[in-house]
């Protein structure tokens, strides 16, 4: 089983376009959008969603009201902070009314579940005056360590894990997709990568099926690591510009150390030629090969508007560029 991996070094560089155009070329691959902090393949291939599954990863802690004594511990030990006192005079609780009428009788400090009196000591400074009794917890601030739970004297505090977004299985005009959202501010996104991968191969291998198109993140971070490992080609797409090429250099000595072998096509080359050719220049002597040129054509907006991959336009000249990219991965794929 083959796996093409489309990938840039920035956003907004033109691989989707080329990934849905490439589905429409191949006819019969697993497709699989692993760009999930920006999915935007659906948007060309409107998918029929056919199952879904939600995305639990790590952690986030809750404060259960009901059973907080308002101590402040979680608030003084939580170094992300995203522990909040609130406001809540004439609402007071338990360890409220403790403090309010504290006699320094010390059996606090000889009973605490912690064992420390600095514990004491940090609830009395940060949470506990008689007024302020209300502790809650941002979940997009929470980093998911678990220290306030280990911390509170009354287990007050549930960590469930946190649901960071969904994956789902659906059928496209060009085969089945496997692709994925990441809620805003959700972390771990090469985990949900490498879920979305490993579903596609599965499907891939169900249906005897021998091509995987994946659409890979932009960057060089962890998921466009998890994108990328133990593919059988990276097409890197990008554009004729200083920072095009800048970080053009980064994705070649990423997939360079995994053993990748690349390719690299320049879109819209036309806007620049003199910084398409240095771009091909570069891309050789790092040991890269080019995949082609792409113009830059309106047709392009037409096609996205359009909801159509670029090839499904007729004789459009930058359908024709794209085929010729294509030919030359299938050349490679094909040895
Ligand atoms: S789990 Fe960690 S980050 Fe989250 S509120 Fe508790 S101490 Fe803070
Ligand atoms: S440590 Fe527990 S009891 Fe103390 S304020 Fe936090 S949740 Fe409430």
């Amino acid at each position: 089983m083959k796996e093409i991996v489309i990938i840039s070094g920035k956003g907004g560089t033109g691989k989707t376009s080329i990934t849905a155009s490439f589905a429409a070329l191949a006819g019969n691959a697993i497709l699989a959008d692993c760009d999930v902090d920006a999915s935007d393949l659906h948007l060309v291939l409107s998918p029929i969603i056919n199952a879904r599954e939600k995305f639990l990863c790590g952690h986030e802690a809750v404060i259960r009201q009901d059973v907080c004594i308002g101590c402040g511990a979680c608030l003084a030990r939580c170094r992300f902070g995203a522990v909040t006192r609130l406001e809540t005079e004439g609402d007071w609780n338990t360890h409220s009314r403790v403090l309010a009428n504290c006699s320094d009788c010390d059996i606090c400090k000889r009973s605490c579940s912690v064992r420390t009196n600095q514990v004491i000591q940090e609830m009395i400074d940060t949470g506990c005056s008689p007024r302020e009794s209300s502790f809650v917890i941002d979940p997009t601030a929470c980093e998911g360590c678990g220290v306030c739970v280990w911390t509170c004297p009354v287990k007050a505090i549930d960590f469930p894990e946190r649901d960071s977004g969904e994956w789902y299985i659906s059928d496209t005009r060009y085969g089945p997709m496997v692709h994925a959202r990441l809620n805003p501010g959700g972390e771990n996104s090469g985990k949900l990568v490498s879920k979305v991968r490993e579903t596609a191969k599965q499907i891939a291998n169900d249906q005897k099926r021998d091509l995987i198109l994946i659409d890979g993140p932009p960057g060089t971070g962890c998921p466009v690591i998890a994108s990328l490992t133990g593919a059988s080609l990276a097409l890197i797409v990008t554009e004729p510009t200083l920072s095009g090429a800048h970080d053009l250099n980064r994705v070649l000595e990423l997939t360079a150390h995994f053993g990748i072998r690349s390719f690299v096509c320049i879109n819209k080359w036309d806007l620049n030629p003199e910084m398409t050719e240095q771009i091909e220049t570069e891309t050789v002597k790092k040991g890269a090969s080019i995949a082609g040129r792409i113009r830059y054509d309106s047709a392009v907006t037409r096609a996205q508007i359009q909801n159509k991959a670029v090839v499904e336009l007729h004789d459009e000249p930058v359908g024709k560029d794209i085929q010729t990219v294509w030919r030359k991965i299938c050349e490679y794929v094909a040895k």
